[in-house]
């Protein structure tokens, strides 16, 4: 299928300002393409950036049934545009699709629509360090019915804008809260997926944290409220005295992040070992606790490393590193936005 485009005049054109917080600001275009049961994916387009017109009775407002990834596009020294593992966001936004009873979009094409978006909106990719273009591939079911069923129709549609460093403090320690009252995803549910509805379920804890002082939830298991899962929405890895790097197996109701994935590949080639395993939050306090576990940091596409300073549980606190950010974590963080900026060896072909 062809994509037709649909561009702005030139004079209309902006370019990337020289300030911006992250996920307010959107760059000039927008992919979009539609699907019905009997024409498939069709009507595909970019064109200006617009609100999308939608029935008050679209099945998305009502129960959810939505999925997005995120992703990114880094300038390098040279000026060329650099995406970090893209087909790997795509294949996850296809089992996320499946998962909802939504319909796949082709990896190639869903990559190739991107890249004539960002053909087009190349300005809108920032060169501040640390700053990239942040993507945002959404899938929302919208027929116009009340009846509890998956949508026949979909809309799927890739919007961008630019984005700094996600935390004000960049790579500080942030202050975590063990959650103890509530949960985020539960095995056999769609923690798994990356669907609206796990992040409106956790936004109550983030708020509540947030007033004590904490900038992120840690997420215990559901089943039991003892197994380390996800860091905010972020994968989270324990570094032992030893070097080695330890982060919670995937198990039904964690996110297989793909920053997760890369260090899990990237760590053990410059030379750290690395595990994953269930790992009990009690364990994990008392390691703190005796000095075994020297570090701590969340992972994902937003952050890239952010580490840990402190964890809050149970009315006591457990400080990490003496609050400081730790030379494995500040070494996975160069070697990974090397990679995604281009100033090291991509090693295993990342970059596109
Ligand atoms: N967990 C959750 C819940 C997330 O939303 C994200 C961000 N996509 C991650 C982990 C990290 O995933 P990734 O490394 O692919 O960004």
């Amino acid at each position: 299928m062809s994509i037709e485009i649909k561009p702005l005049e030139l004079a209309a054109r902006g370019s990337c300002p020289q300030e911006f917080s992250f996920g307010s600001i959107f760059s000039d275009h927008m992919f979009t393409q539609n699907y019905t049961p009997e024409q498939g994916w069709h009507e595909a387009l970019i064109s200006p950036f617009h609100n999308l017109s939608l029935s008050p009775s679209a099945a998305v407002l009502h129960y959810s049934q939505e999925i997005f990834e995120g992703l990114k596009a880094y300038r390098t020294p040279e000026g060329k545009i650099n995406l970090f593992r893209p087909e790997e966001n795509f294949k996850r936004f296809n089992r996320s699709a499946t998962r909802m009873v939504m319909p796949e979009v082709a990896v190639d094409f869903h990559l190739d629509a991107l890249q004539q978006l960002l053909m087009l909106d190349h300005q809108w990719v920032p060169d501040q360090q640390g700053s990239s273009l942040y993507i945002r591939p959404t899938m929302i079911a919208t027929s116009p019915k009340l009846g509890l069923g998956a949508s026949a129709n979909y809309c799927h549609f890739i919007i961008t804008g630019p984005a700094g460093s996600y935390f004000s403090g960049g790579l500080t320690p942030i202050g975590v809260y063990v959650a103890d009252k509530y949960r985020r995803a539960v095995k056999g549910g769609v923690g798994e997926a990356k669907t609206g509805g796990n992040y409106a379920a956790s936004l109550y804890a983030s708020e509540e944290v947030a007033k004590q002082g904490f900038s992120q939830v840690l997420w215990l298991d559901a089943v039991e409220g003892r197994f380390i899962e996800e860091v905010g929405a972020m994968n989270i890895c324990f570094v032992y005295e030893d070097k080695r790097i330890v982060t919670p197996a995937l198990s039904g109701s964690i996110l297989p992040g793909i920053t997760r994935d890369s260090i899990l590949k990237l760590a053990p080639a410059i030379g750290y070992e690395v595990s994953e395993e269930r790992l009990d939050i009690n364990q994990i306090l008392a390691d703190i606790k005796a000095g075994k576990v020297t570090e701590v940091f969340g992972c994902g596409t937003a952050a890239v490393i952010s580490p840990v300073g402190k964890f809050s549980f149970q009315d006591q606190e457990y400080v990490i590193n003496n609050n400081e950010t730790g030379e494995v974590s500040k070494h996975l963080y160069d070697e990974l936005t090397g990679i995604q900026y281009g100033t090291k060896e991509d090693r295993f072909g990342w970059v596109k």
